[in-house]
């Protein structure tokens, strides 16, 4: 598996271009007797692959993993790694791309030892695209059934971790119409939206909000030139936070920070929300089937249970939206999206048991 691993990684998959591993990834199923093909997504999300669907028939039961085979691009640079004291590493001029191939690797393994199995459940292993970015190939799965069992292999995080409740996010843009007039012979006669944008974000508590809240304002634009009075600015903005509630209140005040300064500074605004991006919040109940069976399976093979929040949003968001139940399962990868990410050789196997375990106790 850290051969596959090394090969995996060694391939490159940025957001959008995981045809080459998507490839890879059907060749090294067909070898191990499961039978794969990539759905119709690539038109949805502009990715020049499909999701790869892995299907094992079996059992009533039914039960999914999830991995995204693409990464965050650092660079054009190819990933190198390199295998020390058991630790695979990058080059340390790349990311290592252990998310999400450390979730890739074993999943593969995974399907390859469940097709051998004489009792099994009904597998479906999905390697999905463009999770970092833009439109992700989880939005054009059909719809879920809540019955089903649903792991989405995304996370740092010891082996026997999964989380339950992630942030959602809404995106939106605050824009100030005001009116432009030179800055020298009769400013007097225009409103300033530079200077309504700076009320707004001064009032405002940017950052953490509370234990469970985030607002961020992550660009700022605005103005034409020196010596006019500025006419128009845009805020991008970004509230997070575990319910849709709480995220609502965050727009609300930013909406009524946005009233004020528009009224001081004669301008106006409107606040448009971004709908293709952001994410639904997602929550499984601790006492759901799901839990019991992660808890179980973590148990059977010796390794620390832990079930947490996280603050971030995965592909389990999407998927919560549209029905399904999915636990979010820790692969063991570090530091993702940085030259330092790091994964132990060792964490390779226990995913890739965890997954077979999950597939014996749900037979
Ligand atoms: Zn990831």
């Amino acid at each position: 598996m850290q051969e596959l691993f090394c090969r995996l990684v060694s391939t490159p998959s940025p957001s959008g271009q995981e045809a080459d591993v998507a490839k890879l990834i059907m060749h090294e199923l067909s070898r191990r007797g499961v039978t794969a093909k990539q759905d119709g997504s690539k038109a949805f999300t502009n990715s020049n692959s499909g999701n790869v669907i892995a299907t094992i028939p079996g059992g009533k039961r039914r039960l999914t993993f999830i991995a995204h085979m693409d990464t965050v691009e650092v660079g054009d640079r190819r990933i190198k790694p390199t295998v020390r004291g058991g630790v695979i590493r990058s080059d340390g001029s790349t990311i290592l791309g252990a998310d999400n191939k450390a979730g890739v690797a074993p999943l593969i393994c995974a399907l390859g030892e469940i097709v051998q199995m004489s009792k099994r459940p009904t597998v479906t292993g999905i390697f999905s695209t463009r999770e970092e970015q833009g439109t992700m190939g989880v939005g054009y799965l059909p719809k879920g059934n809540n019955g089903d069992l649903v792991f989405v292999l995304d996370s740092e995080g010891d082996v026997g971790g999964f989380i339950h409740k992630a942030l959602g996010s809404r995106l939106f843009d605050v824009e100030i119409i005001g009116k432009e007039a030179h800055a020298a012979l009769n400013p007097e006669k225009g409103a300033n939206a530079v200077k309504a944008a700076g009320l707004i974000i001064t009032s405002l508590k940017l950052g953490r909000r509370s234990h469970s809240s985030i607002l961020n304002i992550g660009m700022i634009s605005g103005g034409r030139k020196r010596n006019i009075v500025p006419g128009s600015a845009t805020l991008s903005c970004g509230a997070r936070a575990f319910d849709e509630k709480t995220i609502r209140s965050a727009i609300n005040e930013v909406d009524a920070a946005a009233k004020r300064a528009c009224k001081a500074t004669g301008c106006r605004y409107r606040i448009r929300m971004i709908t293709d991006d952001g994410a639904p919040t997602f929550e499984v109940n601790p006492d759901s089937s799901v839990v019991k069976i992660a808890r179980s399976a973590a148990k059977n093979l010796g390794l620390k249970f832990s079930i947490s929040s996280r603050m971030a949003t995965f592909e389990a968001n999407i998927l919560a939206a549209k029905g399904y139940r999915p636990l979010v399962m820790c692969h063991g990868g570090k530091l993702p999206h940085s030259t330092s990410e790091v994964l132990k050789v060792s964490d390779l196997a226990a995913t890739k048991s965890m997954m077979v375990e999950l597939a014996r106790l749900s037979a």
